[in-house]
């Protein structure tokens, strides 16, 4: 058993490697691959179904088939997409052609055009003109087919019950073409979108959050206090804003990677912190922004909480491994229901340049 799924596990590997082109993707040829190989067993199956029906003459007829069927698998290994896609058009459209002209019209191979067009349209990629120029040549090709077949007789008609068993055998393997052609199709869209949805879902949360310390940017802060002005709730919020205190002798006297370290250090402080009191953003450069629902003497109690963790956070200078600790000034407003978003902003700051003013590290309520 385990033999046996090794081979296959073989198999498959076989007809998914990849194609020696860094700049092209292996899908047609794979499709390509999938393509042949039905052939290939659709070859054989036809030299038995002719001995059965005919004579030995029909293993003739499909054995170079089945060569140039294996040529041009061997060339998807070898050759670049586009040259593979010609050979292997112009083989199977002579083919088509020979058996139309030996088998006569209603055997039905003329069908195998449909995964021939539908791989053309794998081939081009995004050349219109291309696919334009295919399904043009395609219906032009079985156009020809079709007056052909009105005006010259075959070369080997066959008897009606062995040609309804040809065309059975033919949708068959047609079928089993476009089975496989439209699922590889289908999978390949699959894992286009779900790739699109991934960088989609990621690019989003990078344009909400701040790099440095992985918490809302200005931006999302701005959304959410809109949306929470817009919806008149009748919720009391209060928000504050903090700077830290002498933030420019950091990163004059440890340098500016210590600096970082701090915002990243008080980052996580914040997270921590809000986690069930409100939301925080990193407002820009060394300020932030936190937003308390319930009333401002609520607020200004969480506020002066934080402060003190603030000061009692040991920073770790990563150059020289020596502790320090750095203090924060807050200017804390309440929500009145009237003010826009803005002028609640704005009378925040006020206090907060007054606290900065009273000698820092201090919250002005
Ligand atoms: P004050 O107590 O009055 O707030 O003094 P301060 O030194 O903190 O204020 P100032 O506005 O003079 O300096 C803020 C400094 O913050 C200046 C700027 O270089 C630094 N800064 C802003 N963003 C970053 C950052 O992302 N990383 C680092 N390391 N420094 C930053
Ligand atoms: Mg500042
Ligand atoms: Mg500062």
């Amino acid at each position: 058993m385990n033999a046996i799924s090794g081979i296959f596990k073989k198999f498959i590997d076989w007809v998914n490697k990849d194609i020696p082109y860094e700049d092209e993707s292996k899908q047609v040829c794979v499709t390509i691959r999938v393509f042949e190989l039905i052939m290939v067993l659709y070859f054989a199956i036809f030299s038995v179904l002719t001995l059965i029906f005919w004579d030995i003459s029909g293993v003739w007829l499909a054995l170079p088939w089945m060569l140039l069927a294996i040529f041009c698998l061997a060339c998807t290994y070898r050759l670049r997409t586009r040259v593979v896609f010609h050979i292997f058009s112009v083989i199977n459209m002579l083919w088509i052609f020979i058996t139309i002209r030996n088998f006569g019209w209603d055997v039905g191979v003329q069908h195998f055009l449909f995964p021939i067009l539908l791989i053309s349209f794998f081939a081009t990629y995004g050349n219109f003109r291309g696919k334009l120029i295919y399904t043009v040549a395609v219906f032009a090709f079985r156009l020809f087919l079709f007056l052909y077949t009105r005006t010259a007789v075959a070369v080997h008609p066959l008897a009606r019950h062995v040609e309804i068993c040809f065309q059975l055998f033919n949708m068959v393997s047609i079928f089993s073409i476009m089975f496989y052609d439209c699922w590889s199709l289908s999978q390949t869209t699959k894992a286009a979108e779900e790739k699109l949805a991934f960088y989609n879902k990621r690019l989003h949360q990078e344009a909400r959050t701040d790099a440095l310390t992985g918490l809302w940017n200005r931006r999302s802060m701005m959304e959410y206090l809109e949306s929470h002005v817009r919806s008149n709730s009748e919720e009391f919020l209060t928000v504050a804003i903090g700077d830290i205190d002498f933030f420019k002798r950091v990163n004059d006297t440890r340098g500016h990677n210590c600096g970082d370290e701090v915002l990243r250090q008080l980052g996580k402080l914040f997270a921590d912190f809000m986690r069930e009191k409100g939301v925080v953003c990193r407002w820009g450069g060394e300020e932030f922004f936190f937003v308390f629902p319930g009333n401002g003497d609520s607020g200004h109690f969480h506020v002066e909480a934080l402060r003190a963790k603030i000061a009692a956070l040991s920073i770790t200078d990563p150059e020289t491994k020596e502790m320090f600790h750095v203090t924060m000034t807050f200017g804390v407003e309440e929500y009145d229901f009237n003010c826009s978003v803005t002028e609640l902003i704005r009378r925040a700051d006020d206090k907060l340049y007054l606290g900065k003013d009273q000698g820092r590290n201090r919250t002005v309520y």
